[in-house]
């Protein structure tokens, strides 16, 4: 790096490299498994997260219905437990720290926070009360610590007609969930006031709004399959929908024929009374939410999609009765204070990983995961991401492009000066125990502590007699 000194930029050999990892979801994870994993430099990585738990979106977004899929935190805890990491939950990059503290104790950073926000329809009607993000649905059934209870459990409590928008996995996620039985749900590990107010919920009709053609549908043949398994629902599709042109019928990949054999096999199938019509529409493009105090419909153009997949509205609307829409139209990621996010892409501008300032790669700086590339591809697809991404850190770290961070004060002992509470392994454990305890009550495997008091509380139950939770 030009004007520093080679001998500055060195980290020294008489102790391991060091490396934070802000945000411990699946990409936190892996990056942390890559930098443990190899033999060839020492490492000692902090793994940071703001909330008390670790897992990220396997915690809260895989749906809870998903038992298989949420077990991954099984593997992921295997990393959790290496020696060479050390979970640091509870501390806010920003508030607690800000990034620049933290870089004074570390040689180099990897951002994999993810993408939390939510993608905006852009039309109006959008801000009616009953019209959610699919984002804040999912906090709430996930049971996230910032969920908006009030908000989503006033939309689902009269949720007869729901609308939801997108046709991706979320979207997908979301509207069997919101078909499910109260039995189908019981063995989640849902709180308890989310399974109250669905089982309350007066859902009859939930309609999944692709604005495109089925070949163009992002969700994928597994989750759409796993629709017609639902023991109080009825999938049904308009076979005009799934109308190809020859030529698109002939260019299509195994992926889309395989959800067209799917979703084909499913027009023959009517609604009954007392089941949920789960219905799968096509060709509807949302161009306005309608309601005066709270959302009554969602008004939608039918469209055409040409060679090359883009949607043109044809001039006929429709509209859809609605009494809550969810906006299941992507995630987004936000700005950390103290680093750049491109404003359209909501990614951390990078190269391979190396985040990049000005255009410039900055020294030490990485990321991986959604913030990384965007939010899309499954949990393991992180895994080849954060590799790719701690393979130019350490290529980084042998070649001297660091800038190593000062002998300073240990991290955790530093947060703890400054007043804050972090949240370290074994006080993961306590609440890992509390919430299988909490389930055993109920008969269920698990149920998630939903507060961030109740997570704090259940680390300090454990601890009673230490100065600070450990
Ligand atoms: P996604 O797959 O990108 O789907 C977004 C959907 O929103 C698309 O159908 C898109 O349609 C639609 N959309 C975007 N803007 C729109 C607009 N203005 N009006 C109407 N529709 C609009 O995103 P996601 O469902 O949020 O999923 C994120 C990632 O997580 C994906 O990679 C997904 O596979 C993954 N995930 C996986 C699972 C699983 O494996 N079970 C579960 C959940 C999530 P267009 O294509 O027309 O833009």
């Amino acid at each position: 790096m030009p004007g520093v000194p080679d001998s500055e930029l060195r980290p020294t050999t008489a102790r391991p490299l060091r490396v934070a990892v802000i945000g411990a979801g699946p990409a936190g994870i892996y990056a942390a498994e890559a930098l443990a994993g190899q033999d060839d430099v020492p490492v000692a990585v902090d793994l940071i997260d703001r909330l008390p738990t670790p897992f990220g979106l396997v915690r809260h977004g895989i749906a809870p219905d998903h038992l298989k899929m949420r077990a991954l935190r099984e593997t992921l805890h295997r990393t959790l437990d290496d020696e060479r990491v050390r979970f640091v939950g509870n501390v806010e990059i920003g508030s607690d720290l800000t990034l620049e503290e933290l870089r004074r104790h570390v040689d180099a950073v990897v951002y994999t926070y993810g993408a939390a926000g939510d993608r905006r329809l852009g039309i109006e009607g959008e801000e009616l009360p009953g019209s959610l993000a699919a984002t804040d649905v999912v906090a709430w059934y996930c049971g996230h610590p910032d969920a908006d209870r009030p908000l989503v459990e006033a939309a689902v409590a009269r949720a007869r007609d729901v609308v939801v928008i997108g046709v991706g996995n979320v979207a997908l996620d979301v509207a069997r969930v919101l078909s499910r039985s109260p039995g189908e749900l019981a063995t989640t590990d849902m709180p308890q006031h989310v399974l109250d107010a669905l089982a309350a919920a007066p859902v009859g009709r939930v309609t999944v709004l692709g604005r495109r053609g089925p070949a163009q549908a992002t969700f994928t043949t597994q989750e759409l399959r796993e629709l017609d398994t639902l023991t109080d629902a009825t999938v049904l599709v308009d076979p005009a929908d799934l109308e190809l042109d020859p030529a698109a019928e002939e260019a299509m990949g195994r992926l889309v024929a395989r959800n067209l054999a799917v979703l084909r096999g499913w027009t023959g199938h009517v609604g009954s009374p007392g089941r949920v019509s789960l219905r799968l529409r096509f060709h509807a493009r949302p161009v306005r939410l309608l309601g005066r105090d709270r959302v009554t419909g969602v008004e939608v153009e039918r469209t055409t999609v040409d060679a090359d997949g883009r949607a043109t509205g044809t001039g006929e609307f429709e509209v859809l009765p609605a009494d809550l829409v969810v906006r299941s139209v992507g995630y987004r990621g936000h700005p950390l204070p103290g680093l750049p996010v491109d404003e359209r892409s909501g990614t951390v501008p990078n190269e391979g990983g190396r985040v990049l300032r000005a255009g410039t790669v900055s020294p030490g700086e990485y990321v991986a995961g959604w913030i990384k590339r965007g939010p899309t591809g499954v949990v393991g697809t992180n895994k080849h991401d954060a590799r790719e991404t701690v393979a130019g850190l350490l290529a980084d770290a042998a070649a001297g492009r660091l800038q190593p961070g000062g002998d300073v004060d240990d991290l955790v002992d530093s947060l703890v000066a400054r007043g804050a509470e972090p949240v370290l392994l074994a006080d993961w454990r306590a609440i890992d125990a509390a919430e299988v305890a909490l389930g055993a009550t109920r008969g269920r495997p698990r149920t998630t502590l939903h507060e961030r008091a109740a997570l704090l509380a259940a680390v300090r139950t454990a601890v009673t007699g230490s100065a600070r939770p450990r």
